[in-house]
This record gives C-alpha cells, sequence and structure tokens, in this order.
C-alpha cells in the first residue's frame, strides 16, 4: 500500500509499482481499484454533494473508499454514511481509510443491487466499471423522494453506438454513431435511467450532466410520482441526421426517415432524452459553492467547465460539428468564435471542440460557414 492524499482525504491504495506488468499499470490490475484519472469525477462529485447537503450517503461501488470519505470529510453534515464493495479486500482497505481519517460510516462487504433494496439514502452513488445499467433501479429504489442519484459510465462506444449491440443490450438504443455522438450518448444514457426510474413510479430529473476524458457523469433529482415520470417519458424520442449533407431532425417515434434534401436514408439514434442536460437553479449553486473549493487541483478546470456549461445550456439542441459541415459545403472550416458571432444566439460546447450549440437551424449555420470562408 502507498498513502496519497486527494482532496482532504489520506488515502491508503495499492502501491502500482506491485502491480505492474512490463513497466505499466492499469488500475485495473490491484486488488482493490483506484483511479486517479477519476479525480476530476470525484472533484464535481464533491462540489455537486455540498450543493445538495445530503444527511445519508451510500457509495455502493465504493473501492478504497473515496467517495464516500471526500463526501463526508469536504462537504460535512452527512449523518449516514454506507461504503460498499462487494471485494472484501476493498472493504478491508476501507476499514483501514475511515479509521485513518476518523470518519464514522458503515461498510457493507455486499452485492450493491441486494443492498440498495435494503437501505435508502438522500444521496446514491453509482460509480462501476463500464455500464451503471445494472444498477440504476436499485439505485433509484433506495433514494428517497427528492433525493438524488449520481452514475459514471465509462462504457462510451456502448452509448455513442460504436458498438450498436451493447448499445442495444445496455440501453435499449436502436441507432448508428452520429456526428454530436458525444451528446446523443450522454442523452442515451439519461433516457435510460428515467425509463428504468418510471417503472418505480419516479420521475429522475437530470440536474447536472458532464462528459470528460473517456467517461460521463450525470445526476438526477428523484420525485415520486407517476404523472412526473409519464411526463419526462413523453420527452424521449428519436434523432436523425443525414449522413450526406447533416441535416437532422427530432422525432417522438423510429421510423425510416429519408433525408429531405438528399433523399438518402439518415442515420438514427434512440430513444434519447430531449429535454435539458442541466437545471440552471443547480448549476448556478454550483457555480457559488465553488468558491470554498478553491483548494482543489483541478479549481480552474472545473471553472472553465462550468461557464462553458453555463452559456451551452441555453441550448437543448445538440451541438453541429463545424469541420464536418465545413467538409460537406467543401469549405475551409472558420474559427468557432466567428461563427457564434455570426448566428448571434449559439455557444461553444464542452462535448466537442469542434462543436457549437445553437437554436438556429442547419441552413443557417451552413450560411455562417459560407459567408466567413468567401
Ligand atoms: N468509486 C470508486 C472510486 O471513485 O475510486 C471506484 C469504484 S470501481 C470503478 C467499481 C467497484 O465496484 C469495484 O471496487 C468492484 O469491486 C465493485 N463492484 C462491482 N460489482 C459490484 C456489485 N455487484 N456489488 C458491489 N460492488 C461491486
Amino acid at each position: 500500500l502507498i498513502e496519497i492524499k486527494e482532496g482532504k482525504v489520506s488515502l491508503l491504495v495499492p502501491n502500482p509499482k506491485d502491480y505492474e506488468k512490463n513497466g505499466k499499470f492499469d488500475p485495473s490490475w490491484a486488488p482493490v481499484f483506484y483511479n486517479p484519472r477519476m479525480k476530476l469525477n470525484r472533484d464535481i462529485s464533491v462540489l455537486i454533494v455540498s450543493v445538495i447537503k445530503p444527511k445519508s450517503i451510500i457509495d455502493a461501488l465504493s473501492a478504497s473508499g473515496i467517495r464516500g470519505l471526500r463526501y463526508y470529510i469536504e462537504v460535512g453534515g452527512v449523518e449516514k454514511l454506507i461504503l460498499n464493495d462487494k471485494n472484501p479486500l476493498a472493504t478491508e482497505l476501507i476499514r483501514k481509510n475511515i479509521e485513518k481519517n476518523k470518519v464514522e460510516a458503515q461498510i457493507t462487504t455486499r452485492d450493491a443491487n441486494s443492498l440498495l433494496y435494503e437501505v435508502k439514502a438522500e444521496f446514491v452513488d453509482i460509480d462501476p466499471f463500464g455500464s451503471p445499467s445494472p444498477f440504476i433501479l436499485s439505485s433509484i429504489n433506495s433514494v428517497i423522494n427528492k433525493g438524488y442519484v449520481a452514475f459514471t459510465a465509462t462504457d462510451l462506444s456502448a452509448l455513442e453506438c460504436s458498438s450498436k449491440s451493447s448499445a442495444r443490450r445496455k440501453y435499449d438504443l436502436i441507432c448508428d454513431k452520429l456526428s454530436f455522438s458525444k451528446e446523443a450518448g450522454i442523452r442515451g444514457l439519461i433516457a435510460k435511467v428515467i425509463r428504468e426510474s418510471a417503472i418505480l413510479e419516479k420521475a429522475a430529473y437530470p440536474v447536472f450532466s458532464f462528459y470528460f476524458d473517456y467517461y460521463y457523469r450525470v445526476v438526477f433529482r428523484v420525485e415520486s410520482g407517476a404523472k412526473k415520470a409519464d411526463n419526462l417519458l413523453s420527452k424521449q424520442g428519436y434523432y436523425y441526421e443525414c449522413p450526406k449533407c447533416g441535416l437532422r431532425e427530432a422525432s417522438e417515434y423510429l421510423e425510416k426517415k429519408k433525408c429531405p434534401k438528399c433523399g438518402i436514408d439518415m442515420k438514427k439514434y434512440g430513444p434519447a432524452w430531449l429535454g435539458t442536460l442541466w437545471e440552471k437553479d443547480f448549476v448556478e449553486k454550483m457555480r457559488d459553492k465553488l468558491n470554498d473549493f478553491s483548494y482543489l487541483d483541478n479549481y480552474f478546470t472545473i471553472n472553465k467547465l462550468l461557464d462553458i456549461i453555463i452559456k451551452e445550456s441555453k441550448y437543448d439542441n445538440p451541438y453541429y460539428r463545424i469541420d464536418i459541415l465545413s467538409s460537406y459545403l467543401k469549405r475551409n472550416i472558420p474559427k468557432r468564435e466567428y461563427i457564434i458571432k455570426c448566428l448571434g444566439s449559439a455557444s461553444v460546447t464542452h462535448f466537442d471542440y469542434r462543436g457549437i450549440k445553437s437554436d438556429k437551424g442547419m441552413d443557417e449555420v451552413n450560411e455562417c460557414i459560407k459567408k466567413l470562408t468567401s
């Protein structure tokens, strides 16, 4: 074991040196999982928990205990903390880590699904290997009315539809990979959570979503009520995109669509969530709270990310890829800020540095590209 520091927590984790193969190390090779590449995910999660201020937390897939420990120490006000992992080596390590940090917590060595049908909390964290799908129903069951559930997903090949069969298996997606696949993917995940919640007559409202590096993180407020669930279900649909000119449409139904301009089959993606990815109020509270976390190494990165998200959250339409539209038009690629200025109501997006978000249609974006490259 080695001792590391993350946020305000000192943590014992497996020494990477002991598990190297040919001088390389992957966190999944160690007996207990700790991945430094997920630090930003955890930092933002601490900020999110500081907005929610939950009295009870379940860190259902806890590994070293890092998330739950960080929420307890860096946010405070947590009266009941459950740290769970089915791997006994993990819970043994969690025990050492809670003693080290003088934290009071319940440690359980259970299958997360069976645990989540027995205990309730105001905030439930699901941070799995790969897809969160196996844990959606149980975590939604476990959260109290008006509580929150956060999911990490690292299976972007399924969600972006690079792998159609796993997209279908894990998320019921009938899909092709679209030009805005990074946003389609997070919307596919959200739609899945909304449908699973609806089974339990609960409504899962996405309050904060983001993509970074190789993963998605989405946070939901969960409210009881069949009618509310029905309302959310009605905001699912399918995206269509022409592979030749980039024209896109959204519709409630899955159909075989031809591009009205080119006459060829359009690509499709869904069921996807067509509503907002961010609740304005929630993001503003995150912005205000961020000042309390200036000690984080990622403080400036988070500040920048929130800046972009506040701008792009005005637009529910998926982003346009300026490089792709320019290539369809056989033009050079104009600078993003010029396109944004030309369109008037548009913004950058955190999903893709080549993307812009706007409430304007493709024709208007194309007009701007032409104007700027003439
Ligand atoms: N949350 C941790 C962090 O931020 O460092 C990382 C969690 S790791 C990605 C996923 C953990 O889930 C592993 O420690 C694994 O043992 C545990 N796990 C996988 N399936 C489980 C299940 N069905 N029930 C409980 N734990 C499970």
